[in-house]
Parts: C-alpha cells; structure tokens; sequence
C-alpha cells in the first residue's frame, strides 16, 4: 500500500496546513509523471495552493521534485561561470536578443533555453527564428558544444528538463491556477536549476502586459526566486521592471530583430538600451561570484564594460557569430530587407493633440496577435514578418491625426482583423494635455548574496 493518499494531500492543503516532507511532494510529483494521479485530483491541489500558498521548505521541495523529474545539464567546470537570464514575460521583449552577444563579447558563457510566444507575450525562440535559416532545435550535446566554441547558445526548451512542470503548467493554464507566486517561482527557478547555469538573473515584469499586475507581488516573487536560489546553492539575481508600456519601439518578430540589430549598432532606445545594461550588469557581477578575475565588480563598471562592448562593434559582431553558429545568415545585419518582410502597412493615428502619457501593452500585444504576430494554441501558424512600430513614445507631444503607429501585416490579412488592430492601438494611448516624464522602466534591482 502507498504511503500517502492524494485524497489526504489535497485534504490537508485545502485546510491551510503544510505538507510534512520532500517525500509527500515527490510522491505526488511521480504520480503526476506516471499518471497515477488523475489531473482532476491535481488541479484540486492546484486550487488548494492558489488558496493557501505554500511556504519556503513545500516551495522548495515543490521546485526540487520538479528539476528531479527530468533530465538535468552538467556544465564542465572549464565553462564556469555559465549565465542564464529569463524574463516572465512581456510584450516587445527582446532584451535577450542583446544580451546574449552582449555578455558573450564581454568575455562570460551564456547559455538560453527559450519558450515560444503563447497567450499575450512574446517569444524569444520565435523571433530568433525570424532570422532566415537560424535552428533552435539544438540538442543538448550540440548546445553544450556551441556554449564550447563560441561563449553563447539559444536553444528551444526541451521536454526532458523538468517535464513535470510542463503537465502542471498545462492543468494550471486551463484551472485559472497560473498566478500563485509559489507555483511561478517553482516553475520558473526548476527549469533554470535543470538547465544548470551557475548565474541566473531573473526580470520579473510588473503591470498591465505582465503576469504579477502590482508591485507588491512582483517582490514577493522575486524574493521567493531568491530564497530557492540560495536552497540550490546558485545565486539567483532580480530586476523589476514594469511593464505597463511596450518594450522598446517594435512589437514583432522580424521587427524586433531588426531593434535589437539598431541597439547592438549603437541606435538603441533609451529604455530599452537601459534595461538591457542593467540585466547584463547584474549578469556580470553576479557572475563574478564564480571568481572569474577579469569579471567587474560594481554595477557601474559592468555597465561601462558593456557599453564599450556596443560602441567598439563587437556586440554586434557576436550576434553576427551566433547567426552563423545557428545556420543564420548573419548578411541581415546589414540587409534588413533579408529578414521576412510584410508586404503591407497601415497607420494608426492619434485621436487628439497633447503628450502621450501612457501606452496600454496587452491592448498593443492583442493588437500585435490580430496582424499574426503570436499564437493563441501551440499550434497556431504565426507570421513572422507581421508586427507593430510605435513611432510615438511616452513624452513625444502630437497633433490629433499623427502618426502614432505603424501596423506591418499581409496583404491578404482579413481587413476586419487589421481595422480592430488599428481600433486597439490607437485605444492604447493615452494624451495629457501637461508635459509627461518618460518613466523609468527599473524597479529594483537585489543582486544573489
Ligand atoms: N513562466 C513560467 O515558466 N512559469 C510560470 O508559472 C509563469 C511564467
């Protein structure tokens, strides 16, 4: 006979108690994998917890049970220190797009499992493979061998790292279980532990485009990402940053490509340009724990370092290596024409004069999916050259009928899907009729101890 009762767990999280042990969690987990647990009974658990919480030891041996379900990667001790940086989630988010060259030419191994776009935010894996010809499908073997040569790898995140969070992510998803900040932090911190990076910087995103919607959860999941960081014995790093706003100018595979391409020449967007510093400034130092000499020490330096690495070109020229190391043609970083291109445009138009204080992201991101930017079920066909240019910022003053958008999407797109995209952004900005700050898009920043 068994020795616990998935009837008992559920029972004693619906009361409000804690589980006992490491052993009652794995038990449940494996009945997951073997599904001798039926998915009614976990989704039953899911809603005990989403009620409840869990605390630190249940989160911890919830994450460990999950990193133990799958595979695990072992980097060689000669590639120390490794880094692997994750967002969870927002709209134009293409930060990993510059920093992956950017930490690379500043001399560390960095080392990137991606998802695809799903729901309202974006994908990393999708818009790196707007670049013709560049391969995510890696295999681990592969992966490791790249991160060997040239200092840096993407890859498409494979079912064998913590394949029990696939199945709760699933059931979470269709349970209206996703926003529990234990489950999140189990689920994010278990795929970065299994794909075995020595550095893990985490930018957990706040606000209308985000999962956390206020601040005050965003700590609270950073600080529980970092509490199971020091469980693991790998420094975890957080950035807050809110994500009210797009991300930038671009929203958009093909489009956001060609962004990352202008920041990496030099030409980046303040905010965008500066979240991409910050996240790889935290990268460094808190790489440096891995006593890497040549590493900076302060967030000051690590900035410099990296801002010298895009003025001297050899960001760029890394993200040329990794086009060329993935099967890309790295010719698109001259040629933008070379990328996937949409055969026509419309604009979006302000509807009164005054300062833009405000751009409403999921209403840009919903937009953004009616031109076929993003999918709404894993199998969903996305077009990779259709998207969004913002070509008003929050500050910019405009007259009513400017130009505050440009829509990118085929021909033959439904004329009613483009006309509700247009509807939605230009729905999503808000005027002032007073001068408006640009807000500054960093929250916090607590680095791994
Ligand atoms: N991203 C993840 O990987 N898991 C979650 O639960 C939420 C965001």
């Amino acid at each position: 006979m068994s020795a616990f009762s998935i009837v008992s767990i559920i029972d004693k999280k619906r009361r409000g108690y804690s589980h006992d042990s490491q052993e009652e969690i794995d038990w449940l987990i494996q009945g997951i994998m073997t599904n001798t647990v039926n998915d009614y009974q976990v989704s039953a658990w899911l809603m005990a917890v989403c009620i409840n919480g869990l605390s630190d030891d249940e989160t911890f041996w919830l994450t460990q049970a999950l990193v133990n379900s799958g595979q695990t990667v072992n980097w060689p001790d000669t590639l120390c220190p490794v880094i692997d940086k994750h967002s969870t989630g927002g709209v134009g988010d293409k930060t990993t797009l510059v920093l992956i060259p950017l930490l690379a030419a500043a001399g560390v191994n960095i080392a990137k499992l991606s998802g695809r776009s799903l729901g309202h935010t974006g994908g990393t894996i999708d818009k790196f493979e707007a670049i013709p010809g560049f391969k995510t499908q890696l295999s681990m073997q592969a992966f490791i061998h790249q991160v060997k040569q040239h200092c840096m790898a993407i890859a498409s995140a494979t079912a064998d790292l913590a394949p029990a969070d696939g199945k709760l992510y699933a059931l979470r998803d269709v349970t209206a279980t996703v926003e529990s900040i234990p489950l999140i932090a189990a689920s994010v911190v278990s795929k970065k532990i299994a794909a075995g990076a020595h550095t893990i910087v985490l930018d957990i995103k706040y606000g209308s485009g985000a999962f956390m919607k206020d601040l005050q959860d965003a700590k609270k999941l950073a600080e529980t990402c970092r509490m199971l960081g020091r469980r693991f014995k790998r420094p975890i790093s957080t950035v807050i940053s809110v994500m009210e706003t797009p991300l930038g100018t671009a929203v958009g595979n093909s489009l956001e490509v060609i962004e990352a391409i202008e920041l990496l020449k030099g030409r980046g967007q303040k905010d965008l340009l500066a979240l991409c510093l910050k996240l790889g400034a935290v990268a460094l130092v808190s790489s440096k724990k891995a006593k890497t000499p040549e590493i900076p020490e302060t967030i000051d330096s690590a900035t410099a370092l990296l801002q010298e690495k895009i003025e001297s070109g050899d960001a760029l020229k890394a993200f040329g290596n990794l086009i060329s190391a993935q099967g890309g043609n790295q010719k698109i970083i001259a040629d933008y024409t070379l990328l996937p291109q949409a055969n026509s445009q419309s604009h979006a138009y302000a509807s009164q004069a005054g300062c833009v204080s405000g751009i409403n992201a999921l209403s840009i991101a919903q937009a953004a999916n009616l031109l076929g930017v993003g999918r709404h079920t894993k199998e969903d066909a996305i077009d990779p050259s259709a998207g969004i240019v913002l070509t008003k910022q929050i500050g910019d003053f405009v007259f009513a009928g400017s130009i505050v958008a440009v829509l990118h999407h085929d021909q033959s797109r439904d004329a009613g899907l483009v006309q509700k995209a247009k509807g939605l952004v230009q729905r999503a900005f808000f005027y002032s009729d007073k001068a408006v700050n640009h807000p500054d898009l960093i929250e916090a920043v607590v680095l791994a101890d």
